[in-house]
């Protein structure tokens, strides 16, 4: 069973810690998307199973026009079993709503990250609290009732209470996905400029953890089930699509900045949206070479990032006799410290560890 990845790659604005590949231009949305459908239209016949789940993310997919959205979904399958698309707040309007209700969409991702306006004001997030608020209630009006929401702590300006605000406030909408990030300072983002000039400052590690705790108490306490680092689901609503990443399935990406992966190797086409445009989508396509290495710390990182773990028999057998028993000897030291957990042959970082698990898994990894 394969996922489906579309990015697109337009936004209103550039938010101040964004380093996707996305661009505030978009007069090239219709031509983009002829493009999408193009690429799709050449590597379906390639592709020997049957799509799972599809996942149209970005950018802000929102913000394409209905008839341009509606030309792209017409030509994806129908029967995928999760069906997802990312929306932000301020495009959620009863029209978006009643349109994507109509078709096979049936789950919405939507960025609010802060349910306190000064706090989304600082990161340049175009929308507020109350949009967010109204995005929720417009959706399920539509009858569109799988939703997942993000939220990002760490941010700045941000208090232990203020965090704790905005989870008590998304927690009691019981939306049955949540995904909450620690805000990361990528260099070259606006918010990287931002704290070197002394704008801003970043949140302290210990106010971090706090947080992290804070967040990982309440969605316990609130039924959510913590099965990968930064994502919590209702039981039974665990992310399909994004679970296959972690699980190491293939998956193809449509469109520029899109990675895939046939199940041994992964490429991914330029983030240059003029030659993607220009060549219909075929043939940008770019193999990564990946060693037996980097696949065995790609597979090491992905799913030491889940509840799942790693499962040192599966490990054996993709990799090698020789692979497993570095993961043993290296993770040695982590389990006699409690840092990692070892039952039934399966590797598990506890979930108290989990903001820290860089550290954890780096010194796992073959270098
Ligand atoms: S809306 Fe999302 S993709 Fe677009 S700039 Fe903001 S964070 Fe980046």
């Amino acid at each position: 069973m394969a996922g489906l990845y579309i990015h697109i790659p337009f936004c209103h604005s550039k938010c101040a810690y964004c380093d996707f590949f996305s661009t505030p231009r978009h007069s090239d949305t219709e031509a983009y998307i002829d493009a999408v459908i193009s690429e799709w239209h050449h590597r379906r016949d390639a592709l020997n199973e049957t799509v799972e789940t599809i996942y149209i993310g970005g950018g802000t997919p929102s913000i394409l026009p209905v008839k341009v959205l509606d030309r792209l979904i017409a030509e994806l399958p129908e029967n995928a079993t999760e069906f997802t698309i990312e929306a932000n707040p301020e495009d959620v309007t009863d029209d978006w709503c009643h349109y994507i209700a109509s078709t096979p969409v049936n789950r919405v991702s939507m960025g609010i990250q802060s349910f306190n306006n000064t706090e989304l004001h600082t990161v340049g997030r175009r929308h507020t609290a109350e949009d967010a608020l109204k995005a929720i209630d417009r959706l399920r009006s539509a009858g569109i009732t799988e939703l997942s929401c993000d939220l990002i702590y760490g941010l700045p300006g941000q208090t232990l209470k203020s965090w704790q605000q905005s989870l008590d406030l998304l927690i009691d909408l019981r939306p049955p996905h949540l995904s909450c990030y620690l805000l990361s300072y990528e260099e070259g983002t606006r918010l990287w400029a931002m704290r070197e000039t002394g704008k801003i400052v970043e949140a302290s590690e210990e106010l971090s953890i706090e947080m992290y705790n804070h967040l990982i108490e309440t969605i316990h306490h609130a039924g959510y089930v913590h099965y990968e680092i930064s994502n919590f689901a209702l039981p039974g609503h665990h992310a399909r699509h994004n679970s296959s990443y972690w699980l190491d399935k293939p998956y193809i990406g449509l469109g520029v900045s899109a990675h895939s992966f046939d199940g041994r190797n992964r490429s991914f086409n330029p983030p240059s949206i003029k030659d993607y445009i220009s060549r219909g989508g075929i043939g940008t396509s770019i193999i990564e070479e990946e060693t037996l290495d980097e696949r065995l710390n790609d597979y090491i990182i992905t799913s030491l990032r889940t509840a799942r773990g790693l499962h040192l028999d599966e490990a054996t057998e993709r990799f090698g006799k020789t692979a497993a028993d570095h993961i043993t000897a290296t993770s040695r030291p982590h389990v006699k410290r409690g840092n990692m957990a070892l039952h039934d042959n399966t590797l598990t970082i506890p979930e108290s560890q989990w903001l820290v698990s860089d550290r954890i898994m780096t010194d796992l990894m073959k270098v």
